[in-house]
């Protein structure tokens, strides 16, 4: 018998909650996006104005 490898799942433990989406609305075109990196500015994909503001 061989049970190597046999435990539970552990690989694909992804928990939601690390991943937090902002929402931003352009005040330059009203256009509302959501904003995933934290490490990047928030960019209107419409207008390309960084004139956002979280809501
Ligand atoms: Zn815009």
């Amino acid at each position: 018998m061989c049970t190597v490898g046999g435990g539970p799942t552990g690989d694909l433990n992804f928990d939601d909650d690390r991943v937090k989406v902002k929402n931003y609305r352009c005040n330059d075109c009203e256009e509302k996006f959501p904003h995933i990196n934290p490490n990047k500015k928030p960019i209107c994909p419409n207008c390309d104005s960084a004139n956002v503001t979280e809501i």
